[in-house]
C-alpha cells in the first residue's frame, strides 16, 4: 500500500459537471478536463484523484450515449462516474444529484458547455490548497453578448434581491466554483426542493474567494433559459431567500386603510358643509379599482408562498435517479472512499 505524502495533504478532486442535451459540447469538456488534470497532476501537490461526476438531466439526444463511452475509457486521467435521471428535473436537481455522489475533498461544479473554462481549475485548486479559503467562486466581469433588456433586468434583480434578503447575492455570479468538503456538506444539508444556488450559497456562507473573468460563448449547443424561464427563476429566488413582499403585502394594506379613513373624514366633513351633491362616481370606481387590485396582487403574493410552502411539505424527492454507474479509475490510482 503507498503511504501518504509527506506534503500537506493531497486532496482527491471531484467535478460535478449537469448536462441536458450536451452530445456536442461533452467530449470537447472532456478532452479540455483531461489536458488540465495532466496540469493538475504535475503541480507540486497534485491531487491524489480526479474524479468526474457527469449527471444526465433526462437529455433527449445522445448525452447518455456520450458519457457511456466516456465510462468506458481507460486512458482518461480521471474517473468518470454518472447518475442519470427519469426525466429532466432542471440544473439544480442536476447539481444536487452531483454533490451526493461526490467523494472528493474539493469539489468544483461546472457547465458542459465550456463557458466555466476548466483552464481555471488549477488556479482555484493552488488557491483553496492555501487554506485562507473553503471556496473559490468565479463572477463574470461583464455581460458582452447578452441582450441589454435581459442586462437591465438581470441587474435589477440583484439590487432588489440584495436589499430584501440577508443571503448575499453577488451579481454575475456564476455556479462555477470548486469548494471543500464542509461546504459542500453545508449545501447538501439545505435539502429544500425550491433550489435557488446563488442564495444558497450565499446563505451558508463561508469564506468565499471571488474570480472574476470574461463571459466566453457556448462552444456548443443552445443555451436552455429563454427570458420567461429566467424570469421565473428571479422570482423563485426572492421568493425562496427573502419574505419581504409579505410584508410589503402588508404595509399596502395599512397604507390603503389610512387612506380609506382619511377619505371618509373628508366625504363626512364634506357632506355636513356643503350638503351631498351625487356626483363623483368615476373617483369611486378609481378607488374600487384601485383598492381591489391591490388585494389582488398582495393574495397572488401570499399564494406564492403558500405554493412554495406546498411543494415543500410534500417531501418529494429533488430528484429520481434511473441508473447510475463509475468507470474504471486511472492507471495507478486507488479509490477515494470504497
Ligand atoms: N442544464 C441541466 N438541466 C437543465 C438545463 C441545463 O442540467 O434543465 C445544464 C446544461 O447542460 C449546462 C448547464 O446546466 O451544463 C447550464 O445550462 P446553459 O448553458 O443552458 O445555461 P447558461 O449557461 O446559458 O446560463
Ligand atoms: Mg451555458
Amino acid at each position: 500500500m503507498e503511504k501518504e505524502r509527506s506534503a500537506p495533504w493531497s486532496p482527491a478532486v471531484s467535478v460535478v459537471v449537469p448536462c441536458y442535451n450536451e452530445e456536442e459540447s461533452l467530449p470537447i469538456f472532456a478532452r479540455e478536463l483531461a489536458r488540465v488534470t495532466e496540469q493538475l497532476m504535475e503541480l507540486d501537490t497534485p491531487p491524489r484523484l480526479i474524479e468526474l461526476i457527469l449527471v444526465d438531466d433526462g437529455s433527449k439526444d445522445r448525452t447518455l450515449e456520450v458519457i457511456h463511452d466516456l465510462a468506458a475509457r481507460d486512458d482518461l486521467p480521471y474517473q468518470v462516474r454518472w447518475t442519470s435521471f427519469s426525466r429532466n428535473f432542471g440544473k439544480e436537481p442536476a447539481l444536487y444529484a452531483g454533490l451526493e455522489a461526490t467523494r472528493g475533498d474539493f469539489v468544483a461544479t461546472m457547465d458542459a458547455d465550456m463557458q466555466d473554462p476548466p483552464s481555471l481549475l488549477p488556479q482555484m485548486y493552488a488557491d483553496l490548497l492555501t487554506g485562507q479559503w473553503d471556496s473559490i467562486a468565479t463572477r463574470r466581469v461583464d455581460r458582452v453578448g447578452e441582450p441589454p433588456v435581459r442586462s437591465a433586468f438581470a441587474r435589477l434583480f440583484y439590487r432588489i434581491i440584495n436589499r430584501i434578503s440577508d443571503a448575499d447575492i453577488v451579481d454575475g455570479a456564476r455556479d462555477f466554483r470548486l469548494m471543500t468538503r464542509p461546504v459542500v456538506d453545508a449545501v447538501l444539508a439545505m435539502g429544500e426542493r425550491n433550489r435557488f444556488t446563488k442564495g444558497i450559497y450565499g446563505w451558508v456562507g463561508f469564506r468565499t474567494k471571488w474570480l472574476p473573468y470574461e463571459n466566453v460563448d457556448r462552444a456548443a449547443g443552445e443555451t436552455k433559459w429563454s427570458f420567461l424561464k429566467l424570469a421565473v427563476y428571479a422570482l423563485d429566488g426572492v421568493a425562496a431567500f427573502s419574505t419581504t413582499p409579505l410584508a410589503i403585502a402588508s404595509v399596502l394594506g395599512v397604507l390603503f386603510c389610512l387612506l380609506a379613513l382619511v377619505l371618509t373624514v373628508v366625504v363626512v366633513v364634506r357632506a355636513i358643509l356643503f350638503g351631498d351633491p351625487v356626483a363623483g362616481w368615476p373617483s369611486l370606481m378609481t378607488a374600487i379599482l384601485l383598492v381591489g387590485g391591490a388585494q389582488l396582487l398582495c393574495l397572488g403574493v401570499i399564494g406564492q408562498y403558500l405554493a412554495k410552502t406546498y411543494v415543500e411539505t410534500k417531501h418529494r424527492p429533488i430528484y429520481l435517479a434511473r441508473e447510475q454507474g463509475e468507470g474504471p479509475l486511472p492507471r495507478g490510482r486507488k479509490n477515494v472512499r470504497p
